[in-house]
């Protein structure tokens, strides 16, 4: 059955994102998406679905809402050099992955730990969890990021958390 769109109050939602930058800008756009569905959620009291902070990014963007938050670097234009300097980060980060394969064969025990990340996973992600059995270490960190922001792929690819140990290896980062 598809997914039921989110309905979102959009004239709350611009209200709430004019308050919270009354006081200015904020310092990139992901604490300004979090802000917004921290502060709708609490005042709009959506009960059964929550506001999240990739909900919040898509209703800006599709109703072309003005913010006064910067897209900060990582949402920026990226430079030739900028780029190139990205790809090999990202080679490098492919190569150390697969050299740390992981044999699961060996560990019996981690296959409820395996089964309990499958039922939590959205079923569309599903096959990561496969990849992730035969010791990929390049799809756990995919499926990580994705669930840490709320398996939208742009968030992750735009994620400003450099403070993130995984940041230099998340997924979708050459897709500008
Ligand atoms: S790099 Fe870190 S903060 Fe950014 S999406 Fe991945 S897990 Fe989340």
């Amino acid at each position: 059955m598809p997914k039921k769109a989110i309905s979102v109050n959009i004239s709350v939602l611009r209200d709430t994102i004019i308050e919270l930058e009354l006081d200015g800008a904020f310092p990139n756009r992901m604490a300004l998406y979090v802000a917004v569905a921290n502060a709708y959620n609490r005042n709009y009291k959506l009960i059964k679905n929550k506001l999240t902070q990739s909900i919040v990014r898509d209703r800006i963007k599709k109703n072309n809402i003005v913010v006064k938050t910067p897209l900060g670097t990582r949402g920026g234009v990226w430079s030739e050099d900028r780029k190139n300097k990205q790809k090999t980060l990202m080679k490098e980060g492919r190569k150390n992955a697969k050299a740390k394969r992981i044999d699961f064969k060996k560990y019996p025990e981690k296959k409820q730990y395996l089964e309990d990340l499958r039922q939590i996973t959205p079923v569309n992600h599903r096959g990561l969890i496969e990849s992730i059995r035969k010791g990929s270490i390049a799809d756990a960190i995919k499926l990580n990021c994705l669930r840490c922001l709320g398996y939208d792929r742009n968030l992750v690819r735009d994620c400003t958390d450099n403070g993130c140990a995984l940041w230099v290896f998340r997924p979708y980062q050459m897709e500008v």
